[in-house]
């Protein structure tokens, strides 16, 4: 077992609040492994290992978080997880589980009343369960009434299969989807409102287009901040990950949306933080932003 794994990580349900008017349930597609020297880029392990410990790979363990939100008359699921189509090896490689229909059916979530699937970039462990590998190979929608959402820069980019990360842009998330006219692609000229109350902006570094959803109800504010800052480990600016293509533009964003988060005390969704789903951000004593966990797990 993981040096990092608790009791609370066989719930399949990380947590269910109401932000205003809204009802936000956090669901999960498991956790997986990953090496903590790639989350946590050229900050030494010295330092990283006081606040995520590292297995005997020096793997350390992370969330799958899938955002659900009711708003009364829409379903927006944020992220899909890494879902059932990971070869042998790297599930071995990633020990994930593939949870998360089993979360959206304990936190009694039919993948049909599903209206919108935003995905902050199509990187493999967000966008997994955008379709379903059913036994004999073929791949379907896991959501069949929804309008998919992804920027048209990921696609692009992942088109290119580049030798960096190519591992990580997997056509069957997202091709069938683009094929079959059920997924949306934003440009930078279209990003905005995907339904009243939720909305997408740009924060980029992680990748050049990433995404970060905005929830806003009674005033209430809520943000999916993606991959920018994985997990409540990543609120320091400089503790950027190896796997971000632009580590500089990724400080100066974070810096950007602490200078909203901070002061307006937004709730901050967490992707991969498996403990820490939801927090708000304070700067410490020593002028450092750390985050305060809405519910502990
Ligand atoms: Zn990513």
């Amino acid at each position: 077992m993981h040096p990092a794994a608790r009791a609370s990580d066989s719930n399949l349900v990380r947590g269910r609040f109401a932000l205003g008017d809204f009802e936000v349930t956090i669901c999960t597609d498991g956790t997986y492994l990953l090496d903590g020297g790639a989350m946590f880029g050229v900050v030494p392990k010295t330092l990283w290992q006081k606040r995520a410990a590292a297995d005997e790979e020096n793997r350390i363990l992370l969330g799958l978080n899938s955002v659900v939100v009711r708003t009364g008359t829409a379903t927006v699921v944020i992220e899909t997880g890494i879902g059932n189509k990971q070869p042998a090896k790297m599930r071995a490689i990633h020990q994930n589980q593939e949870l998360l229909p089993a979360s959206l059916a304990a936190a009694g979530v039919d993948p049909g009343e599903v209206t919108h699937v935003v995905n902050t970039h199509l990187h493999f462990d967000h966008c997994g369960w955008n379709t379903t590998l059913e036994a004999d190979g073929s791949v379907r929608p896991t959501f069949p009434n929804a309008r998919y959402v992804a920027h048209r820069g990921e696609v692009e980019h992942g088109r290119l299969q580049l030798d960096r990360d190519r591992v990580s842009y997997l056509a069957p998330n997202y091709e069938p989807l683009i094929e079959s006219g059920q997924m949306t692609l934003l440009d930078d000229g279209s990003i905005g409102s995907i339904v009243p109350g939720v909305w997408v902006e740009l924060f980029p570094g992680h990748t050049a287009q990433m995404l970060g959803v905005h929830v806003e109800s009674g005033g209430k504010h809520a943000c999916y901040i993606g991959d920018l800052i994985p997990t409540s480990h990543h609120v320091e600016p400089t503790w950027a990950m190896g796997y971000d293509l632009d580590p500089l533009t990724c400080i100066e964003q974070r810096k950007r949306f602490l200078g909203r988060a901070i002061p307006e005390q937004w709730l901050v969704l967490f992707t991969h933080d498996h403990h820490v789903p939801a927090a708000t951000i304070h700067v410490n004593e020593k002028g450092k932003p750390v985050a305060t966990a809405m519910f502990p797990l």
